[in-house]
């Protein structure tokens, strides 16, 4: 799992926007589908999700950009203003309380590797994923993969 990075911080590119996790996230998603990819450029995304009110927002402020999803649903991708670079999202399923913030962000990203790869039948075939963390094709349900803390944190913000 997760090495603890409580109180962790991060920010943007140009330095306007600071922020700092009050907690340890409830997963960490390595994301290899096709609009990751695309959004990031990259071979896949790594995102941490925590409660939008364990996100302090230190310096500066942020900007919400709806932008079109694979689900159809879209989702909101929260950005610097001045140098764009994204922050965290939101997905219309987790919705507004959950930041899937953007590990690559973070002051430490080391200290936050996957809990589990998602997407994988897009992923690139030079990525090679290590064996003794959970890989699923597409999805899969919270319940099979969460721990018990992290569903009651998720229950705690329906
Ligand atoms: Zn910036
Ligand atoms: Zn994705």
């Amino acid at each position: 799992m997760t090495t603890s990075f409580l109180h962790a911080e991060g920010g943007c590119t140009c330095g306007s926007v600071r922020y700092r996790l009050q907690r340890d996230p409830m997963i960490v998603h390595c994301c290899h589908c096709r609009w990751c990819q695309r959004e990031t450029g990259s071979a896949f995304v790594l995102n941490a999700l925590v409660e939008r009110e364990c996100v302090d927002l230190l310096q500066g402020e942020v900007v919400a950009v709806p932008t079109p999803s694979a689900s159809g649903r879209g989702q909101t991708i929260v950005r610097c203003p001045r140098c764009q670079v994204a922050l965290w999202s939101h997905y219309p399923d987790a919705g507004a309380p959950i930041c899937f913030v953007r590990v690559g962000t973070l002051d430490f990203t080391e200290r936050c590797p996957p809990d589990i790869h998602i997407y994988t039948a897009s992923r690139q075939p030079w990525v090679c994923l290590p064996p003794e963390v959970p890989a699923v094709d597409e999805y899969y349900e919270l319940e099979d993969v969460w721990s018990a803390d992290s569903l009651a944190r998720f229950a705690a913000t329906r």
